[in-house]
C-alpha cells in the first residue's frame, strides 16, 4: 500500500463522524501554508508585514485574528524561519489551529497560569502576549530536549514572565492552586497530516491508546492542580475520539463542568457516539458536545479538538 493509501485507510476510521469526508480527505493532501504571529510585545502586525514585504514576502491578513499572517509566499529566503525579523524575535511560525487554545483560555494580564505540556511554546508565548509579558506562566514539559526549543522561544520573544519546571506532568507538585490551565497533551496528531503525512500513516490503534491513558492520566492531575472556580483547556491536534471525546468524558466523570467553545471559525460540536474498527460503541457524556473539532477541510487549517471545563466552586 503506498503511503497515500495508509493515509487515507488510516483515517476512513472517522468517516462516520467527519462531515463532508470526501472534502476532508482530499486536504489532507493540498499543501499547508505557513503563518505568523506578530510578536506584538515588540512590534505592531502592519510594522511587522513592511519590514517582510520589504524582504519580497508575500503576506495576507488572517481575518479572524490581528496578529496572524499567512505566508503566501516566502519570496527569497524560501522559508519564514529564516530571517533576521524572525532571529530577532518579532514574530512566531505558529499554525493557526494552534492559536485556537491560549483564545479558548484567554488569560488575561496578571493571571497565573500553568502550561503542562509547553514545548516548544507556542502557545506558551502566545500567551504572554496576551498577558502583555506580566504576570506568571508556568511552563512545563517532560522532555529535556524540547525544553531547550522553549527557552530559546521564549528568550528570542524576549517574554519575561515565564518560569520554565521539568516534570511528568502525570506528577507535578505545586504549592499553588492555579485559576488556569493548559493541557495541549501529547497525541497522535492525526490533525498535522498536510504537513507530516507520513507519520499519520503509520499510526496504530495501540499508539492511540496508549496515548488516551496517559492523557487520562494528564488530565487528573491537571484538575488537582486547578483551583476551585478555575478554568482548564484541554487540546490536542488530532481526530480520535479515544484522545479527544474519551478524555472530556473522563474529566466530567470526575466532576468538571463542560463550557461552550466560541471561535471565530468554522467548527463542528464534539461526538456523542462512536463505533470504532473494532466494533466498540462509545457513548460520551452530555457536555461533550460543546467542544470543539476543527477539521482542515473547514477553514483550510490543520486539525484541531479543544474543550472548556470548569471546576466546581469548593461546597
Ligand atoms: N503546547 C506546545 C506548543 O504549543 O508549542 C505543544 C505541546 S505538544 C502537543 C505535547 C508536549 O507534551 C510535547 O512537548 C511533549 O514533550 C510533552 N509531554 C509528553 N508527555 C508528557 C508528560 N508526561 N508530561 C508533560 N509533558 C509531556
Amino acid at each position: 500500500m503506498s503511503a497515500r493509501e495508509r493515509l487515507i485507510s488510516h483515517l476512513s476510521r472517522y468517516r462516520s463522524i467527519i462531515p463532508d469526508f470526501d472534502s476532508f480527505i482530499d486536504y489532507q493532501f493540498r499543501p499547508l501554508s505557513p503563518t505568523i504571529r506578530t510578536n506584538t510585545l515588540l512590534l505592531e502586525p502592519g510594522e511587522l508585514a513592511s519590514m517582510l514585504s520589504s524582504r519580497g514576502m508575500r503576506l495576507s491578513a488572517v481575518p479572524w485574528h490581528p496578529w496572524f499572517f499567512r505566508v503566501d509566499d516566502p519570496g527569497q529566503v524560501g522559508n519564514p524561519g529564516r530571517t533576521l525579523e524572525h532571529l530577532l524575535g518579532y514574530y512566531y511560525v505558529q499554525e493557526l489551529t494552534s492559536a485556537l487554545p491560549p483564545m479558548v483560555l484567554s488569560p488575561r494580564p496578571g493571571d497565573l497560569v500553568l502550561d503542562v505540556a509547553a514545548a516548544p511554546g507556542s502557545k506558551t508565548t502566545q500567551m504572554a502576549q496576551m498577558m502583555r509579558n506580566s504576570g506568571t506562566i508556568v511552563a512545563n514539559d517532560v522532555d529535556y530536549r524540547r525544553m531547550g526549543a522553549l527557552r530559546s522561544n521564549v528568550d528570542r520573544l524576549r517574554i519575561t514572565n515565564v518560569v520554565m519546571t521539568r516534570n511528568d506532568g502525570r506528577r507535578i507538585q505545586s504549592s499553588v492552586a492555579f485559576p488556569r490551565i493548559l493541557l495541549d497533551a501529547p497525541c497522535s496528531s492525526e490533525g498535522i497530516a498536510r504537513r507530516s503525512p507520513e507519520h499519520v500513516a503509520k499510526l496504530t490503534l495501540t499508539q492511540i491508546r496508549g496515548l488516551s491513558r496517559l492523557q487520562m492520566s494528564l488530565i487528573r492531575r491537571s484538575i488537582d492542580l486547578l483551583e476551585p472556580g478555575g478554568l482548564l483547556v484541554y487540546s490536542v491536534c488530532t481526530f480520535a475520539p479515544e484522545e479527544a471525546e474519551l478524555v472530556v468524558d473522563h474529566a466530567i466523570s470526575l466532576g468538571m463542568e463542560p463550557e461552550e467553545v466560541r471561535l471565530p471559525l468554522r467548527s463542528e460540536p464534539g461526538v456523542r457516539e462512536w463505533v470504532d474498527e473494532r466494533g466498540r460503541h462509545y457513548r460520551f457524556s452530555p457536555g461533550v458536545e460543546m467542544a470543539v473539532r476543527i477539521y482542515p477541510h473547514l477553514n483550510d487549517t490543520g486539525g484541531m479538538f479543544i474543550a472548556l471545563l470548569r471546576k466546581p466552586e469548593a461546597r
